[in-house]
């Protein structure tokens, strides 16, 4: 298994991510696993099955790993880029953009083009945050609204997950986060999906803002994937600011399902995570327009009343409480 995880790996400073290291972590493959579970005495299909069910304890492995590496620990540092349209009347709640700027960075091993330039993932997201900003301070919000450019997205949300621990605003007045992570390219959609959808009331924002634009929405049709767990909002999640992570739909106003799902098999194979992932003259900008529409119509929307989007009963998360209930709780 060699397609990630090769070359430099980034975390936090302990500091910052005080959990406990493991002295040695990686992936294999399910075939690699089962035969390693079955030479322990040991199924991995019945043991992987049990895991989904609430409850389930680990269970100790009857097996060795002996292991040698030869790598270096280095010190870095890299930035996220923040900017903020403050608020008319409610300065000190604020609603949050996120897109990560970040990508893969260089492939010396590789032959031919090295550089990841993460056109679409995610310059297209970074892009389509500015182009909201530039549209949001054309005329006074009440809330604050911020955009933040995070770092660190592709090695394991680490921008995303600096910034929530030191928001420059009190965590219980942070509104939402509305995270922009690839925006599509294949042309205006009929539809579109939230993904972790039924998490929170962002799901009425987003279907109140579709609705506008004559488009429905629709859930994640692969939530096996996890997908709500592995882009930056989900940072903001963990704190229990309701979060939206929406991308442009498969039903495409030209060609249907069938061709928004070519289109997007299309780019994970062949251009997700590559030095393919490059700018393309041919792309079309009309669903990308669509989309950011959205977007902005719902960052409008929070940015100027007074209500905070609820997670639903039985979400994953909750509303981090008011920072005076906090000291004043037995
Ligand atoms: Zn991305």
């Amino acid at each position: 298994m060699e397609n990630g995880w090769t070359g430099p790996q980034f975390s936090l400073p302990s500091s910052e991510d005080p959990a406990p290291r493991l002295d040695a972590a990686g992936w294999l493959s399910e075939d690699a696993a089962t035969r390693l579970f079955a030479s322990a005495g040991a199924d991995f299909a019945s043991l992987k099955k049990s895991a989904d069910i609430p409850g389930f304890k680990p269970v100790a492995l009857d097996a060795k790993l002996s292991v040698s590496f030869r790598s270096g620990i280095e010190s870095a540092s890299s930035e996220n880029v923040v900017g903020m349209l403050p608020g008319s009347e409610r300065p000190d709640e604020a609603v949050f953009y996120t897109a990560h700027w970040d990508h893969l960075g260089k492939d010396e091993s590789l032959t031919g083009d090295q550089i990841y330039n993460g056109a679409i993932d995610n310059a297209t997201g970074v892009a389509a945050m500015m182009e909201i900003a530039e549209a949001l301070k054309q005329q006074p919000n009440r809330r604050s609204v911020v955009f933040a450019a995070v770092t660190l997205e592709e090695s394991g949300l680490l921008g995303s997950r600096y910034l929530v621990g030191h928001l420059p605003f009190a965590a219980d007045k942070v509104v939402a986060d509305i995270n922009i992570d690839i925006l599509a390219l294949s042309g205006p959609s009929r539809s579109v999906t939230s993904i972790g959808y039924g998490q929170s009331d962002m799901d009425d924002y987003l279907m109140a803002a579709a609705k506008e634009q004559s488009r429905t929405v629709v859930p994640d049709d692969k939530p096996e994937k996890g997908f709500f767990f592995r882009s930056d909002h989900i940072n903001f999640a963990r704190v229990g600011i309701p979060a939206l992570y929406a991308s442009s739909g498969m039903d495409l106003v030209d060609g249907g399902e069938a061709a928004g799902r070519k289109a997007a098999d299309d780019y994970t194979s062949n251009r997700y995570h590559k030095p393919s992932d490059n700018y393309d003259p041919n792309w079309d900008f009309r669903g990308a327009v669509q989309d950011m529409d959205l977007l902005l119509a719902i960052g409008r929307r929070l940015a100027n009343e007074s209500t905070f989007p609820q997670w639903k009963a039985g979400a994953d998360f909750a509303r981090p409480a008011p920072a005076q209930s906090r000291t004043s709780a037995p």
